[in-house]
Order: C-alpha cells, then sequence, then structure tokens
C-alpha cells in the first residue's frame, strides 16, 4: 500500500475512534491505544511532510458541541498537552527547556487526573460560567450542570474576576454504583469513569448530573486580575479561594528529581478513589512560560507523561466463579500474586466464557495481566511457550455455584446468569434496589439494615419486609425503639405506592423507571401483567419486544409467584392505572377480523373492540355483527357475503370508535 493511502486510513480511523471517545462517549479502544496511532499518524506525517494536511487530526483538536448545548468561545484557546510515553523523553524535554530558561529552570510534577477538562469563569467572585473543552477552541456551555458539582464553589473568598481550568471526574466508587445500577436496568455500561464523567456532564438534565457524584480539581489559573510568579502560587492562591486543587504538584529541578516523582505518583495509582492516566511536567515559573508560548496545539512549556498499562507475566493457580450482585457469574482467575501499579494482585477478571475461549486460557497457564482502566486487573494473554502440557480446559458450571439454580446464557449477550431470585448472592441487592427512594421508598431501610436483617435471618425475600416486627427490629444493633418504629411506619406507607413503584422494585431486567410507569399505566393490576403475552407489552409505545419477553420469562419463576401471592396479602398495592371501561357502544356486538389492517394489527382491533365491550370471534355466522375486513381477506369474506353480514372497512371501524 502507498504511503498516501495508508496515511488516510490512518486519519479516517483516529476520526472514527475520536468521534466515539468526544462525541459519544463510547469508546471503542483504551487511551492508549489511540494515542499509540496518533503518533503513529505524527511520525508518518513528519517522514512525509507533502502529504500532511491541514485539516488531520495531528492538528485539529476533535470534539463537537452536542445538540442542546450553547456554544462558549474560549478565549484562551484550550489547548491539550504533549504526551510522551518514555522516560526518555522527560530528559529530552529538561534539555530543551534548560537551553532555552538556563539552568536555573524549575518545573511542577502533577497528576493528571483522567477526566474531562472544563472552564469555569467568575465575576467579581462569583461562578458566572462553566464549558467543557470540546474542540479547545469552541466548547459547550454546562453552567447549569457544573452548579450540581458540590465542590465547584459558587462564590469565591475574594470578589475577583477570575478564570481556571480543572478536570471533572467520577469517583471508581461512584463509577461501580452507576454500571451497577445500568446493569439491572439493561442500559449500556460506562467504558471507565471518564467515559462516565464526560457522559454525566453532557447530559441535558442538571438532575441526572447532580445524582452522578461528580467531582473536579482545579488544575490552572487561566486568567485573573492579580499577578502571580509562579504556577504553584497561582495553585495555592485557588487553594485558598476555596477550590479543590491538584492533590500532588510538587515542585522540582532536574530531569532525575522529574522521573522521580512521577515513579512515586505511578506507585499512587492504585490505592487512590479516583483515576489517574499520568504526570503533567509544567515550568514553574509564569514568566517563562508566556516566553515559550504555544505550538498551534499544544504549549511549548509541559508534556504529559502517560503510563503505559501496566502488564506483569504470572500464573493462574485456578480459576473459580463469583457472583455478582446482579446474578451475572464472572470466571475469576487466582493468580501467584504479582505487584501492579502500585498494588498486589492475585485476582483477575476474565471476563466471560467467550473471552477465555478467545484467548484459550486454561488453568495452570502463564499469562500476562494488565490493570485496564486502573480498576479491575484482567488475564490479557496466554504465553504458550510455557505450556508443560497440565494445563487444564475451563468450563463454565451449568448451575449457580452460590444457590444452585440454573444459569442461563441470554441470546447476543456473553455473560452467563443466575435465574434464582432467591439467589444470596443477588439477594442483598435485590432488596437494597427494592427499598430505594425510586422504587419503594422505604425510609431508613438502606445498605446497612438490610445487611443487618440478612444477616439475622429476619429477612430472606422482599416480601419478608412486610413480616418485620418492631420489637424484632428494635433489639438490633445501633436500632432503639423510635427507629423500629420509623422503621415500620415506613414500610406500611410503602404498601400505598403506585404499581409503577413496585415494578421498577422488583428490578425485571431491562425494566426501568420508565418502564415500569407505562406499565402500570396500562394494565389494571399485577395479575393482568403475570399473565400478558410479550407481545402486548411490545404494542405499548416505548416498549420493546426485548422488555416483554424479559417481564414474561420474570413472571414465570415459582419463586416470582409466591413472592407476589405474599405481596398482596401483605397489602401492597399491586393496582394499575388501566382506565375501566366506561364505553360500552360495542356491547352485545360480535366482530370478525379478516385480511390485513392498513395500520391495526389484528392484536389492537381486537384489544379496542374489547375495550368498548364488544367481542372478537374468529369464525363468521349469523350472529355476526360485523366482519372488518382489510387487505386479502378471504373466505371470511365471502361467508359474509354469503349470509349478509355487513362487512366494514378499517376507515369505518376507526369512525365507530370515535
Ligand atoms: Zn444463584
Amino acid at each position: 500500500m502507498d504511503a498516501k493511502k495508508y496515511i488516510e486510513e490512518l486519519r479516517e480511523k483516529i476520526r472514527y475512534y475520536a468521534t466515539k471517545y468526544y462525541d459519544e462517549d463510547a469508546p471503542e479502544i483504551s487511551d492508549f491505544e489511540y494515542d499509540k496511532l496518533l503518533q503513529e499518524l505524527k511520525y508518518l506525517e513528519m517522514m512525509n511532510p507533502d502529504l500532511a494536511t491541514e485539516d488531520s487530526p495531528t492538528k485539529k483538536v476533535i470534539g463537537d458541541v452536542k445538540e442542546g448545548f450553547s456554544e462558549v468561545v474560549h478565549e484562551v484557546p484550550m489547548l491539550s498537552l504533549q504526551d510522551v510515553f518514555d522516560k526518555q523523553a522527560l530528559y529530552d524535554f529538561d534539555a530543551k527547556m534548560k537551553e532555552s530558561l538556563g539552568e536555573n529552570v524549575e518545573y511542577t510534577v502533577e497528576t493528571k487526573i483522567d477526566g474531562l477538562s472544563v472552564s469555569l469563569e467568575y465575576v467579581n467572585g462569583v461562578f458566572t460560567r462553566g464549558s467543557t473543552r470540546g474542540n479547545g477552541m469552541i466548547g459547550e456551555d454546562v453552567t447549569e450542570n457544573l452548579k450540581m458539582i458540590r465542590s465547584i464553589p459558587r462564590e469565591l473568598k475574594e470578589k475577583v474576576t477570575l478564570e481556571v481550568r480543572g478536570e471533572v471526574y467520577m469517583p471508581r466508587a461512584s463509577f461501580l454504583a452507576l454500571n451497577e445500577a445500568r446493569e439491572i436496568e439493561g442500559k449500556p455500561l460506562f467504558a471507565n469513569p471518564r467515559n462516565a464523567a464526560a457522559g454525566s456532564l453532557r447530559q441535558l438534565d442538571p438532575q441526572i448530573v447532580a445524582e452522578r457524584n461528580l467531582d473536579i480539581f482545579v488544575f490552572n489559573l487561566q486568567k485573573s486580575e492579580k499577578t502571580f510568579e509562579t504556577h504553584k502560587e497561582t495553585l495555592e492562591y485557588l487553594e485558598a479561594q476555596g477550590f479543590h486543587i491538584l492533590p500532588v504538584c510538587t515542585v522540582v529541578k532536574t530531569a532525575e528529581e522529574t522521573e522521580r516523582e512521577i515513579d512515586k505518583i505511578g506507585e499512587m495509582r492504585g490505592s487512590i478513589s479516583f483515576d489517574i492516566d499520568g504526570a503533567v511536567v509544567k515550568v514553574n515559573d509564569l514568566a517563562s512560560r508566556e516566553k515559550l508560548g504555544n505550538t498551534s496545539k499544544t504549549p511549548r512549556w509541559a508534556v504529559a507523561y502517560k503510563y503505559p498499562p501496566e502488564k506483569k507475566p504470572t500464573k493462574i493457580k485456578d480459576i473459580v466463579i463469583q457472583v455478582g450482585r446482579t446474578g451475572v457469574l464472572t470466571p475469576t482467575a487466582e493468580l501467584e500474586t504479582v505487584r501492579l501499579a502500585g498494588t498486589n494482585v492475585s485476582r483477575a477478571t476474565l471476563h466471560n466464557e467467550d473471552y477465555i475461549r478467545g484467548k484459550d486460557i486454561r488453568i495452570g497457564d502463564t499469562v500476562y495481566v494488565q490493570k485496564a482502566g486502573e480498576i479491575i486487573p484482567e488475564v490479557v494473554a496466554v504465553i504458550p511457550e510455557k505450556r508443560d502440557g497440565s494445563e487444564v480446559v475451563f468450563e463454565m458450571p451449568k448451575v449457580c455455584p452460590v444457590c444452585g439454580s440454573e444459569v442461563e446464557r441470554v441470546e447476543n449477550e456473553a455473560a452467563v446468569r443466575c435465574t434464582g431470585i432467591e439467589c444470596p448472592a443477588r439477594l442483598f441487592r435485590s432488596i437494597v434496589h427494592f427499598a430505594s427512594r425510586e422504587a419503594m421508598d422505604i425510609d431508613g431501610l438502606g445498605p446497612a439494615l438490610i445487611e443487618v436483617l440478612l444477616k439475622e435471618g429476619l429477612i430472606a425475600n422482599i416480601a419478608d419486609i412486610y413480616s418485620l416486627k418492631a420489637e424484632d427490629v428494635e433489639k438490633l444493633d445501633r436500632m432503639g425503639k423510635k427507629s423500629a418504629e420509623n422503621l415500620i411506619n415506613a414500610i406500611q406507607k410503602s404498601k400505598e405506592n403506585s404499581l409503577d413503584k413496585l415494578i421498577f422494585g422488583l428490578g425485571i431486567r431491562h425494566i426501568g423507571k420508565k418502564a415500569g410507569k407505562l406499565i402500570a399505566e396500562n394494565f389494571s393490576d399485577i395479575d393482568e401483567i403475570a399473565s400478558a403475552s410479550a407481545e402486548k407489552f411490545a404494542n405499548i409505545a416505548e416498549i420493546g419486544l426485548k422488555m416483554g419477553e424479559s417481564i414474561v420469562k420474570y413472571f414465570r419463576s415459582e419463586q416470582v409467584k409466591d413472592t407476589i401471592e405474599r405481596l398482596k396479602k401483605a397489602g401492597v398495592n399491586t393496582k394499575g392505572g388501566k382506565k375501566e371501561i366506561v364505553d360500552d357502544r360495542f356491547a352485545g356486538m360480535t366482530f370478525v377480523l379478516t385480511g390485513t389492517l392498513p395500520t391495526y394489527t389484528r392484536q389492537e382491533a381486537q384489544e379496542i373492540i374489547e375495550g368498548f365491550g364488544g367481542k372478537a370471534s374468529s369464525s363468521v355466522s349469523k350472529k355476526t355483527t360485523y366482519v372488518l375486513a382489510g387487505e386479502e381477506a378471504g373466505s371470511k369474506l365471502d361467508k359474509a357475503n354469503q349470509l349478509g353480514v355487513k362487512v366494514i372497512d378499517e376507515a369505518k371501524f376507526k369512525k365507530m370508535i370515535e
């Protein structure tokens, strides 16, 4: 392939991944791989200067303004930093700086938070506008969303006008909780905390942002009426004004010191509550920064060192199954302990059966383990040369190792799940969900208490909540008479909830809050829901067949049937919002449907007829009131004509039901 074609293909590829990353918050490759592609393109353009173009991703920062947000033109462009991937580049940077600025140059070494860069503007000490980086020149106005982040001060200590830049991130614990909730609802999962932060900050509804628990570290004072000499001083000033500043910002003088600081930050990566994807080295003196200036894309006075994903060989001692709180069976490798990104690793995820088959991972294999997105270590590859023939091929179990229920593998999904709704592995999670605010909203019944109730054997099922007695709860640790009473009252109150809260609370796969509401509105009670067909659900706007099938499957379980009966007996409201028949204009009439109607399905037409008190029959007789005929109506139409039964089309039918 010629160089021109290759370069163009590489650019296309980078643009594609960049769109996934910046605009859709759904990356398909790791950042490290993406950066490598960009590096390769840069190199090729340098070697073939005649093939360089102005619109190349190496020259342009990619990222468009999302519909629904207004544009913010950055007065000072939000540049990205020049990335380096090896330590030698740090020494080169140091040499270059010393050449321009002299031997006494000072640097700061800072943590590079893996999040989303934003700009915050304050006028007379008041937060007035916040924006995303966008393409560096134009970003999105996300002021209302940023106001939902508690650590962004609405007002500063002094009435000053300034602009700062910071990195919005999602703490790991919040990220894991968010994905867990999304999994229950069947929503796509975020790949890593950074994408979750970006996806959250770019929500059009600030209320959603408020629920996502975002945080921020401020890393630069961009504009200010006050003057400062060094970067370090500006950060200290910002901290005094009420900002959360970067957790690490150390002043150093040499490349050796820089390297040492970078290693130190690298070591702490595994043990902090948020993700760091690199370390930034900046010239500390602000006047020197001015002097050096920027290239078209990056400042000359800084480099970002990117930590490579740490990868080490070790041996798989065994493969065990972990059952998650949502019932997913995850094969997990038990490893000979190895140190990765600052933590001891003795377990690594193997994701699912396909992953194990695809990489041919066997018990006893020597493999490479790496930390993906700095969260859960994973086995990335087998080292086949290390095999001696004693390795054992792993088989996924057919039953849940925790409760013994059958497991199922959903079509088109790699995950295998336990089907037992009372599986202890799932129980805790499902009760927490049931009692949560969005579901049955039982005040005081939080995760800590649920854990105790389970341990003490006071509940083993969501229905058991309704047989709890104040005198039993009272005896528990840290509970008293008053709190026990309050709990029982909250439980009593939850019996009156509308049906949608119960449906959502049951935690049926793919059925979120909104679907719960739609279903509750369209059925008269839970029994009708439990006996409806998947198609019937799919007829409701916004409810798909997949959701319908999931509901049908859920109510088929004996455990579920029993639970529902007990909830009903306890007095929990199971009545839905479907309107009772008041209009019975078709009372006493019988309709026969034949042929294909232009807009209604037969099912729909039948429901309408029944909704108006009529009957739908499948064969034509003298007793038939109307034959509703569509296209390609066959023998039934002939028979109607023979018997003199009135034949109507859909248009006429629609008039009748107006
Ligand atoms: Zn189970």
